[in-house]
């Protein structure tokens, strides 16, 4: 986390702004997958944050995220006195992809979420998030929002360009301001673990089984050692995209390649 403001130009930092917020009484929503990351961002967020200003939202993918990740959340949420709240779409991913499949315009339209068209993200977490982040701070008469995100720029060219600090402008209505802040932007993986290790916690089990990286099982943008590592602990969810996708005709991943090619592992 960058504490210090630039010596040369005296330009407010990301951290700058967002003590800012908190001085002026923002609720900051820790947006928690389970993962490593999402556990290093709310222990570092607690640093500077009271307990009593923070949220932290778990967006829930049902059967399709891995099993114990809610509960992952939840259980360092309430360590740290924070309340926690599951966000739900009304659709499951599953849904998602049959209704996609069904009403496809033609054969160059693939009923998965792609990196380019994330519904999956867009639809069954960011849309269900912000709900339930309106209707808790409607609730408290709270009009200051600081969303934070555990995004690193270590993790990929896309996420290097993003934007630590920015205001939400489609969020911020009616009084309201809503900023997206990204607390552990700069931070690399060896930091996260030591950070979640000085803090005396455990990662989520399935980091020991050897994944990299906690999200859906079979995520459309998951390396091949998660993905068949997911296969290998989740069978019967396996067998489930493996059977979308022999019927549909469209493969998950965004390499195009099928699930059973990029895990070696047969349905
Ligand atoms: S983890 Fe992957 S598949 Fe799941 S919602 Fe996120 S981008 Fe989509």
């Amino acid at each position: 986390m960058n504490v210090e403001a630039s010596p040369l130009f005296d330009v407010a930092t990301p951290f700058d702004l967002a003590m800012q917020e908190r001085d002026a009484g923002a609720l900051f929503v820790v947006n928690h997958s389970g993962g490593k990351d999402s556990q290093a961002m709310l222990i570092e967020v607690l640093r500077y944050v009271p307990a009593a200003q923070i949220l932290v939202v778990h967006a829930t993918l049902g059967e399709a995220e891995w099993p114990g990740a809610l509960e992952h959340a939840q259980a360092q949420a309430e360590a740290a006195g924070c309340p926690f709240v599951v966000a739900q779409a009304v659709k499951t991913f599953f849904e998602m992809v049959e209704h996609r499949f069904k009403v496809r315009p033609g054969p160059n339209s693939p009923c998965w979420p792609s990196a380019s068209n994330r519904q999956c993200t867009s639809d069954l977490k960011r849309g269900p998030i912000q709900r339930e982040v309106r209707r808790y701070a409607k609730e408290r008469g709270l009009l200051r929002i600081v969303g934070c995100m555990g995004l690193r720029a270590a993790e990929s060219p896309r996420r290097a360009k993003a934007s630590p600090w920015q205001l939400n402008a489609d969020q911020s209505v009616a009084g309201r301001t809503w900023h997206e802040w990204l607390p552990i932007h700069d931070l690399s993986t060896p930091d996260v673990l030591r950070i979640v290790a000085d803090a005396s916690q455990e990662l989520h089990p399935a980091y020991a089984m050897g994944n990299e990286r906690l999200s859906c099982v079979f995520c459309i943008m998951a390396s091949a050692n998660d993905l068949r590592n997911g296969a290998l602990h989740n069978p019967e969810l396996y067998a489930k995209y493996v059977e979308i996708e022999k019927r549909t005709g469209y493969t998950m991943h965004m390499s195009r390649k099928s699930l059973e090619e990029l895990t070696g592992v047969p349905a």
